[in-house]
This record gives structure tokens, sequence and C-alpha cells, in this order.
């Protein structure tokens, strides 16, 4: 029987009409886009109408705004870094405690080397963002905020976050807007022409094309100060030869997944509730983190109570189900998420929390299969669990074993 990758938030296979569209601009189709021979204005041609598709997909207003890079990470960095460097003036960042390490390292490292106040909102138990607190810093803060830099929806639980309404707050306040968007672009529908969001970040790989290919969403009118400097490619405003043929997949994966919108909202999130049903049926002390609600189709996080992420990722594995665990091992000690941590999900749930993220290409069947694997590997380790008695957790696990957080 075929492994099954629940592990979709993570990378996605490059879809096979895609790898199909890529394949000529690596023979055939090799000219430099900035070439005046045809060899380069067939690329070029092939570059327009990728950007047209991304910008499609994104409801952006005009195809000019959408820059190419390198990865969702570039996009991040660019976003921020240009804004510090448009308004010299403005030393502040807003942002909040979830965020991926594409923006909180970042962040760290502008405070630690700059000087750089960041604000970091808080999130409540269900990973919601803390608004009074959002709307108070703009209130008190805002000719001192360069940028707000908030995601769209968050990796490891899926949580979306009120991005419209943040946006529209920060524009009233004067404040420049980025979110990163990589997890919710394909996902949910956008329509960017109609939203006060001045940047965007996306990752192709996220969505069915390549690694390595990004996109930077830039709002017409937004100031901005380019990352790499060179060129002219991409307007000036990210120097370097592009990434044709990557460039052309992330195009055709756009197109693709707009033509999927639906079915992502619909099939893939009832196989996602199935599956969340399936085993909350049958897996006692187990629990959803982050917001049911507000959540993205295709993800799906569950705590398991007093047992080991890792360990429970090596029995799913072992029974070919590829998942991904909240927790990652750092300098031999395995510590929660940041993400786990911020909603104070206990010590002994947050070390046990997997993240199932699906994608069109699972099926019910997979699903079904998941079912049935998860129930015996979670007994199966609860047995050897010392948090785990006869009968049930044993009394007090958090004070007879568990480590307070840092
Ligand atoms: N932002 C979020 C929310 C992500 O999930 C990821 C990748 O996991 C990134 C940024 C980084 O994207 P890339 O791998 O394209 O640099």
């Amino acid at each position: 029987m075929d492994d099954i990758y629940l592990d979709n938030n993570a990378t996605t296979m490059v879809d096979p009409e895609v790898v199909e569209a890529m394949l000529p601009y690596f023979t055939e189709q090799f000219g430099n886009p900035s070439s005046i021979h045809s060899f380069g204005s067939q690329v070029g041609h092939a570059l327009k109408k990728a950007r047209r598709q991304v910008q499609q997909l994104l409801g952006a207003e005009h195809d000019s705004e959408i820059i190419f890079t390198s990865c969702g990470t570039e996009s991040d960095s660019t976003a921020i870094l240009s804004a510090l460097k448009a308004l010299p003036d403005r030393r502040e960042i807003v942002t909040s405690v979830v965020e991926h390490p594409a923006v909180l390292s970042l962040c760290e490292h502008l405070e630690k080397t700059e000087g750089i106040k960041v604000h970091t909102l808080k999130v409540d138990a269900k990973g919601r963002i803390d608004m009074a607190a959002y709307e108070k810093l703009l209130h008190e803060r805002a000719d001192k905020i360069a940028i707000v830099s908030v995601m769209w929806a968050n990796n490891e639980t899926g949580t979306i976050f009120p991005i419209e309404q943040m946006a529209e707050m920060a524009y009233v306040a004067g404040v420049m807007f980025h979110t990163d968007a990589v997890q919710a672009v394909g996902k949910i529908p956008m329509d960017l022409k109609s939203l006060k969001i001045d940047m965007l970040s996306v990752s192709g790989h996220k969505l069915h094309a390549p690694k390595g290919i990004g996109v930077l969403y830039l709002k017409r009118g937004t100031r901005f100060r380019p990352l790499l400097r060179g060129g002219h490619q991409e307007r000036g405003r990210r120097a370097g030869t592009e990434n044709a043929a990557s460039i052309v997949a992330l195009g055709k994966a756009c197109e693709m997944a707009q033509a999927n919108l639906e079915h992502e909202n619909t099939v893939v999130k009832a196989m996602r509730d199935r599956l969340q049903e399936g085993i909350l049926s049958q897996v006692s002390h187990a629990f959803v983190t982050g917001d049911p609600e507000h959540r993205l189709p295709n993800t799906l996080n569950i705590a398991f109570e007093y047992i080991e992420g890792e360990a429970i990722l090596l029995l799913l594995n072992k029974a070919g189900i590829a998942a991904s665990s909240g927790s990652a091992c750092t300098s031999g000690s395995l510590e929660p998420s940041h993400v786990m941590r911020a909603m104070g999900i206990p010590y002994t749930a947050a070390h046990g929390s997997i993240r199932f993220s699906l994608s069109r290409y699972n099926t019910m069947d997979e699903v079904d299969r998941v079912i049935a694997a998860v129930p015996p590997i979670m007994a199966q380790l609860r047995k050897m669990s010392p948090y785990w008695g006869e009968k049930g957790p044993v009394e007090n696990p958090e004070q007879a074993f568990a480590p307070t957080y840092a």
C-alpha cells in the first residue's frame, strides 16, 4: 500500500501538470528574458503570463504588483527591511508571537543589531490574536511604527487571523502592512485589490509549485527599497536573472490552485473534518489546537496528551503516514514549539501535538486508513508513558515530571 502524505504545510508535491509546463524552460526555451532576440522574448512572454496567473489568484489589481523572489523567506525579509529603509525615522515593528521564523528571527536580529523595537502581539488559548493590544499600539505608536507584519494563517495550527481588518486598521493609522500569506494562498480566496494590504508573501512549494520560488506582492504606490540591487529585472525591485522555469511553474500552480479553491474548501475540508472526528472519537485525552472556527481547510493539529510527539511521528512513519510535530529537537532537548507555548498549551499536551496537513491529492480512503492506524499507536505509546497509569493519566503529571517553560 502506498504511503500517505499528510505534511502539505511543510511542502507539497509538484503537480505533474506544473512539471510539464516548466520543462521546456530548461531545454528549448532557455533564453534570457531580458534579451531582445526571439529566444529571450519567448521566455519574457511566458513570465508575463505567469505574472498574470499569480495576479489572478491573489486578486491583485495589476500584474506589476507581482515581484518574483526565491522563496517565502526572501519575500518576508524584503518586505520588512524595505519598510525600515523607506521610513528611516520609524524604528518599530509590530508582529505576532506565532509567526514563522522567517519573520521572528529577522525581528530578533533587527532588535539585537539595529536597536529596532519589536512589539510582539500575543495570542489566546485558541491562537486568536490580541486585537485590543493591536488597536492600542496603533493608537499610541503609529508614527513610530515602520511596518506591521502578521501572518494570514498559521503553519502549525492553520488558525486564520483577521487580516482584512488588521490591514484596514493599519491603513487608517497610516502604518504599512505586510502579511506572510505563505500558508493561506491557494487555500482561501483572496481579493487584494479590495484590501489595504501593502505587501504579501507567497511561497511556491506550499501550493504544488517547486521549492525555491516565491512572490512578494507590492501594492501600487507602496514605498519600496529593494533587497537585491543589480540588473533591472522585476522593474529594478529584485535584481538577478529570473528563475524562468520555476516562475512558469508557479504561474501554472496558481492557475490550478484557483481552479481548485472550491474543492479545497469542500472536499479537502471534508476529509480534514472526517480525520478530526475519526481520531477524536477514538482517542481520549486529545484535543484540537488553534481556532477551529477560523482555520485553513486542510489543517488539523491535535495535541495528544501524555505522549511524545517525536515518538508518534516515528510510529506513524512506520505505518506509512507522514505528518509533523509541534516539538522540535533543539540542542538535545525536546521543546514544544513556540506556537504551542504561545497558546499556553500545557507541557504534557504541547509535546504530543501532531499536525496533519492535507492536499487535493489525498483521498477519503487514505483518511480512513489514518483513522484506523492512529488509535493503536496512541495506546502503545501511552503504555510506555511515565504520565500514564493503569487507568489513565497519573495525578498531577505537570508537577510530577514536566519541567516548566523557560
Ligand atoms: N512563512 C510561513 C508561514 C511558512 O510556513 C514558511 C515555510 O514553512 C515560510 C514562511 C518560509 O517559506 P520558504 O520555505 O519558501 O522560504
